[in-house]
């Protein structure tokens, strides 16, 4: 039946996702995964692509993520985000809108979709400002937004003013796209409780106007708590946490990130929160920054690269979480707030896929393909390395390589059947 094109048969994996877990072989064809078992018969002319007891895990899914494109190309642009995503096992991103301009305009959003179509890697979802140059004085034209965006979100500040954020809950609403909120109340020494406070607010709001709402990087078992609360009841509230407020802490080294890092005892709460069903999706927040703004103190991490191998070097290797779990955090979770057919590898799903192995390396400046290596983990000695990721059947990343000008021929790896 298989005639070779846009086929491919992953042959010989640990095949793990969210569900299940089982050795053996994957077919793909047009994008998609057409058949799982073991031992599957290679169809003529078919490639292989020869897994070698390599792990197989649905491809990541990032809601939280700064291309810094338009308006900072020397911190990263789309192409050199999207080769980061894909060395780093992520095959869709959502953007923030804290772009220069600011994606407050449906020009802005536009330019990235097409930008990102050109590049051909990853799939881009554009997150559009909730207010006019993220100034927190009057709201983006969220209508004219809403057709080219997933959702709305100020990220990096709090929407401050209680009356711009029910009218823009009240539209979102309307539009049926989620508010995204970044939660911090300026002017508060604890910052735990700025966060607090402001994830109340919010979720009052979203029980007053039924938005949808997705919480993002929470850091505070507090922030959780009250996730939690507002499930129980019923709300259509997800949030994420990022693999550092995870995985780091402030006694480690205080880098500077937006939230802060956890002291101990509340990274051991956040952990503590991936066993129960508070938090839907593990988010990097990837934010990359040039060593002369970092060195003034910008915050941020560039940490779509290391994200899988940083979780996997700190909970999973030690049996803190499974891999499924992790899975369904970095993956399942984020692609059902997408409404994305992905997430899991199952027959009929898009066929996106990471392959990974045990290894152990350190990720020295060489490492990142993003322009900025801002990350506290550099020379840091970690495992889970990604070897391969897959996007909709096709190979965007391998050995070393991503596809693009240099991308080294394969054909060693992926033979005729
Ligand atoms: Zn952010």
């Amino acid at each position: 039946m298989c005639d070779g094109v846009n086929t491919l048969l992953l042959k010989d994996v640990r095949i793990v996702d969210a569900d299940h877990q089982l050795v053996g072989d994957i077919l793909i064809r047009d994008g998609s995964i057409w058949a799982l078992g073991r031992k599957l018969p290679a169809p003529r002319g078919v490639p292989v692509l020869q897994g070698e007891g390599r792990t197989a895990l649905p491809a990541f899914v990032d809601l939280h993520a700064h291309f810094r494109d338009p308006g900072f190309p020397e911190k990263e642009d789309l192409l050199s985000g999207a080769r980061a995503a894909a060395h780093g096992g992520f095959t869709c991103v959502s953007l923030m809108p804290n772009t220069d301009p600011v994606c407050d305009s449906p020009e802005v959003a536009r330019y990235m979709l097409e930008r990102a179509r050109e590049i051909g890697l990853v799939e881009v979802y554009p997150v559009g400002a909730i207010t006019v140059d993220l100034r927190g004085e009057e709201l983006s034209p969220l209508e004219a937004l809403a057709p080219w965006v997933w959702a709305f979100s100020d990220d990096g500040k709090g929407v401050e003013d209680h009356e711009l954020m029910l009218r823009a809950c009240r539209k979102a609403a309307a539009l049926e796209r989620t508010v995204y909120p970044h939660c911090e109340f300026g002017g508060l020494a604890d910052r735990g409780l700025s966060q607090e406070l402001m994830v109340g607010r919010d979720l009052w709001l979203c029980r007053r106007t039924g938005c949808r709402l997705h919480l993002a990087h929470i850091s505070t078992p507090g922030g959780l708590e009250l996730v939690s609360l507002a499930k129980e009841r019923g709300l259509p509230v997800s949030c994420e946490v990022t693999p550092h407020h995870l995985c780091l802490t402030r006694e480690e080294g205080d880098y500077p990130v937006n939230p802060p890092l956890p002291e101990r005892e509340t990274r051991e709460a956040l952990v503590k929160a991936l066993k129960g069903g508070t938090i839907d999706a593990i988010a990097t927040d990837h934010a990359p920054h040039t060593p002369p703004d970092k060195a003034a103190g910008a915050p941020g991490i560039s940490g779509i690269e290391l994200a899988f191998s940083l979780l996997y070097t700190r909970l999973v290797a030690p049996g803190t979480i499974s891999l499924p779990e992790l899975s369904r955090y970095l993956s399942l979770g984020p692609a059902r707030i997408l409404g994305l057919r992905k997430g899991l590898i199952r027959v009929g799903y898009d066929a996106d896929l990471v392959l990974f192995s045990d290894e152990e390396f350190t990720a020295g400046e060489d490492f990142f393909y993003s322009k900025s290596a801002n990350t506290p983990l550099l020379g840091a000695r970690l495992s889970g390395r990604v070897w391969a990721t897959l996007h909709r059947g096709e190979v965007i990343y391998l050995d070393g390589a991503v596809k693009g000008r240099d991308f080294r021929d394969h054909r060693e790896v992926i033979r005729g059947g």
